[in-house]
């Protein structure tokens, strides 16, 4: 793989393809970084690896991480997979191919968090590579970032068989799973992918439609609301507002990191 820095033009060629392939028929600009296109050059070239090396320093001199109550009780991710990787405590890990932890940047300033895994999820291990995970990679580039910027997880680790929706006890093992990873990312925002990880992260039953398109939070962290990517799939007339969301979601972004 090719891995110098993009072009500013390739970066908007890739930002704008992903836009048409959305569905778009229009480009919706941001207001505030309407005229500021030479910090995005910035932000992106530069401040990423400098933002690693700070948490690196932070986590040698133990300061505290913002996101999370208690205090995380592994030292990374990895740890924490290994610990966590065969659980048996609820009936999927019975009927599970792969344990689908999570990817991306453990160091992740913005984390996606989705439903379970569905069968290539299960096959392969990883969050969002079906048809659903193509779609928010093509989400993702239209807002300039990659899987390697953030962290995809989702509230089960393992698939409910036939894609039905996790059952109330399956989300009651699984969930502390999520949180100790969130306390370890300690990301500054979250993105919750539809009704199944707002309701559940928010612990209510309020409809998606309330939901979606607003900033709430998990555990003190800025949390936004959107359509699932498969949603997108089904009902391609919800594109236009995941596309509104997911520019409210990149001046967040700019503004906490950018
Ligand atoms: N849908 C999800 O919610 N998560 C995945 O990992 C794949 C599809």
């Amino acid at each position: 793989m090719d891995d110098r820095p993009l072009s500013l033009q390739e970066m908007l060629r890739r930002a704008l393809t992903s836009q048409v392939e959305m569905g778009m028929d229009e480009i919706i600009l941001p207001p505030r970084r309407a005229v500021a296109e030479p910090d995005l050059d910035q932000t992106f070239m530069m401040a990423a690896p400098e933002r690693q090396q700070v948490v690196a320093v932070a986590d040698l001199f133990g300061e505290e991480k913002p996101a999370g109550s208690a205090p995380p009780r592994f030292e990374s991710l990895n740890a924490h997979f290994e610990a966590v990787c065969n659980c048996q405590e609820c009936p999927l890990g019975a009927t599970r191919n792969k344990f689908v932890y999570g990817v991306g940047n453990p160091n992740a300033d913005l984390l996606f968090i989705g439903e379970a895994p569905g069968a290539d999820e299960d096959r392969l291990g990883e969050p969002f590579v079906g048809r659903a995970g193509q779609l928010l990679d093509k989400i993702l580039t239209a807002i300039r970032l990659s899987r390697s910027d953030v962290y995809i997880a989702n509230i089960l680790k393992c698939r409910p068989p036939g894609n039905r929706d996790p059952q109330p006890d399956e989300m009651e093992k699984c969930f502390p799973l999520l949180k100790e990873q969130v306390a370890l990312i300690a990301p500054k925002l979250i993105c919750a992918l539809g009704r199944i990880a707002a309701q559940a992260l928010l612990a209510t039953t309020t409809p998606l439609g309330k939901l979606r398109g607003q900033w709430h939070e998990y555990e003190g962290v800025p949390m936004l609301v959107t359509y699932h990517p498969a949603a997108l799939l089904r009902f391609p007339s919800y594109k236009r507002d995941t596309w509104v969301d997911m520019q409210t979601l990149r001046a967040r972004y700019d503004e906490l990191i950018g």
